[in-house]
């Protein structure tokens, strides 16, 4: 507006002059014009006085007529008489040579500053005289200065309504857009449900609109996140492979319940994170995390953690996050699948070796047989009986292998049945008779009187009997004594077996009940290591406990209890 109005002054004033000048040149030619005729002859100076007094009164300028010699011939505001030569004017000079003369200065007769615009008078076709018109320039002044004041005026004040309503409308906006940024601030410190309510019918009524539709989509999209989040931490948290997330500079940054059993490693409470290698010692795993971390290949390995007694399938994937790269690292139990491998390799060896050596010795006493043997009736039946025997060994070797088979596989449906224990005992002790005599044993039982039913399948716990009987003999050399007893232990019966022989060292005891085990492999008739292995699984069908206490050189005892018949 300031230089607007600065400019515009400028402007009209030079437009006020210029328009006054082409006015003032008017009237001096207009006056020219009527004063030429009455220079025919001498002047007539009483009739120019008159016309130029005229013109004056008309125009209110002061009106000079010059004789061509620069006497001053009417002057409406002076006495010409009184007046000097003026043909050294510069305005009557410039007039006198044929132009239009104009000059400012301060007249020396009415002391004032005036504007003079000068033309000559011709009569004929030649300057006769000067026809001057002059105005007072404070006139010319006051004129302008009116202007300048009007067009500064109306500057002030629509400057002063701009900058008003300037005002009112920022602050009008600026309060609104503050209520927003507010907003945003309580948005930002968690509070989504917060929405903005805009203070003006403006544009940032359509900000604040904006903003909520922003803060919609932004809960939505914070409860979609959480519950995807939640989701992943539940699968993550119940899943049995371990996952670990590190990060590139090897901190842990997430461990589930998996891995932490696995590794046998914890998550510290703190929020300080932790580095992998100081969490987990084994080597193989490092290696295995720092060579992803380096290569940024994926990495697999089958690590065996001594300590934990584990072993795993671990991958390393290796994880872009922001630019640097972290790991994922997953593990699988392989433990199980591992024992059930060495399980398997076991059963197939053992087996194997039991039925080696029954079989090599049918192939020696057939070999025999070929190169001549058979000529020889006496040791021809010998020898048939000795494979007799063998067939019997592997025969009964096959049967214990499938009892403890279907046993172990679950397939067996006992039936048990309220039982009394002493005509079962009697029968069993009769059974063994023969073989006790023969090796000069003692067999006794001692049942207490009273002695409560027991929940049990006949079958299977004759077997039971015949089985720790069959050992007791077996073990013990004549002299000795075998003793079955029975005693009644809350809503269990405990029964024990107990020889005089030859007992088992203290390192195999807690093997004693694996199948195959046996204290002297070397020994040829020991059997296949079965026997114990099927009278734990038939106790604990019936759900009770099978034990050992032995001596070495001065006897064992086994005990096995069976529940009461209720
Ligand atoms: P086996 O068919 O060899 O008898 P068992 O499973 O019945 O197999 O017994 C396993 C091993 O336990 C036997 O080889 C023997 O070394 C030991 N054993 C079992 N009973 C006795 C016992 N009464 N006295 C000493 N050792 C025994």
């Amino acid at each position: 507006m300031g230089a607007v109005s600065l400019y515009l002054v400028d402007f009209v004033r030079d437009t006020y002059i210029s328009d006054l000048n082409e006015r003032l040149a008017h009237e001096a030619s207009l006056l020219a014009e009527t004063t030429s005729p009455l220079f025919r002859g001498s002047p007539d100076t009483t009739s120019i006085r008159t016309v130029s007094s005229r013109i004056s009164e008309i125009t209110s300028a002061r009106v000079t007529i010059i004789a061509r010699d620069g006497t001053v011939l009417a002057d409406t505001w002076e006495d010409p008489a009184a007046m000097e030569n003026h043909a050294r004017r510069p305005e009557v000079q410039a007039a006198l040579r044929g132009g239009t003369g104009q000059a400012t200065r301060v007249s020396g007769t009415v002391r004032q500053e005036l504007l003079y615009t000068a033309v000559p008078i011709r009569l004929d076709g030649s300057i006769v005289g000067v026809a001057r018109v002059a105005l007072p320039t404070s006139r010319v002044q006051a004129n302008v200065n009116r202007i300048v004041a009007t067009v500064a005026l109306s500057g002030l004040v629509v400057t002063t309504m701009s900058v008003a309503l300037a005002f009112f409308l920022a602050g009008r906006t600026s309060r609104s857009i503050r209520s927003v940024a507010d907003s945003a601030r309580r948005l930002a410190a968690g509070d989504l449900e917060h929405r903005v309510q805009a203070l003006a019918p403006d544009e940032t009524q359509e900000l604040a609109e904006a903003f909520n539709k922003m803060a919609v989509s932004l809960r939505d999209m914070v409860r979609d996140l959480a519950t995807e989040r939640n989701k992943l931490s539940a699968v993550l948290e119940t899943m049995a492979d371990g996952v670990v997330v590190i990060d590139s500079d090897g901190q842990v940054v997430l461990m589930n319940n998996a891995a932490e059993a696995l590794l046998g490693a914890r998550q510290p409470h703190t929020t300080q994170p932790r580095r992998f290698m100081d969490m987990v010692q084994d080597y193989e795993l490092q290696r295995l995390v720092s060579t992803c971390l380096k290569t940024r290949q994926r990495q697999h390995g089958e690590v065996e953690l001594l300590r934990q007694r584990r072993f795993l399938s671990a991958i390393a994937t290796p994880l872009a996050d922001n630019g640097s790269t972290g790991v994922l690292l997953t593990l699988h139990d392989l433990t199980r699948m591992r024992q059930v491998e060495t399980t398997r390799k076991e059963f197939v060896s053992n087996v194997s070796h039991e039925l080696r050596s029954p079989l090599a010795s049918m192939k020696a006493v057939v070999e025999t047989l070929e190169n001549g043997a058979l000529e020889d009736p006496a040791t021809a039946r010998d020898f048939v009986q000795r494979v007799h025997r063998d067939i019997d060994r592997m025969t009964a070797m096959v049967t214990e292998l499938l009892e403890l088979s279907r046993l172990e596989s679950g397939q067996v449906q006992l039936q048990p049945q309220p039982l009394e224990l002493w005509p079962l005992v009697e029968e069993v002790l009769a059974q063994f008779q023969t073989a006790s005599q023969a090796k000069d044993i003692s067999l006794q039982a001692t049942l207490p009187e009273g002695l409560p039913q027991v929940m049990a399948e006949e079958e299977k716990l004759r077997q039971v009997l015949v089985n720790l009987l069959d050992n007791a003999i077996k073990f013990t050399p004549g002299p000795g004594s075998i003793t079955i007893s029975a005693t009644k232990k809350g809503r269990l019966v405990e029964v024990s077996v107990r020889d005089t022989g030859i007992g088992i060292p203290p390192e195999h005891l807690p093997h004693i009940f694996e199948r195959f085990y046996k204290v002297d492999r070397a020994r040829r008739d020991g059997g296949a290591g079965l026997g114990l292995a099927i009278v734990k699984h038939i106790v604990q069908a019936h759900g009770g406990e099978v034990r050992v206490e032995s001596q070495e050189g001065a006897g064992s005892t086994f005990y096995f209890t069976v529940p009461t018949a209720p």
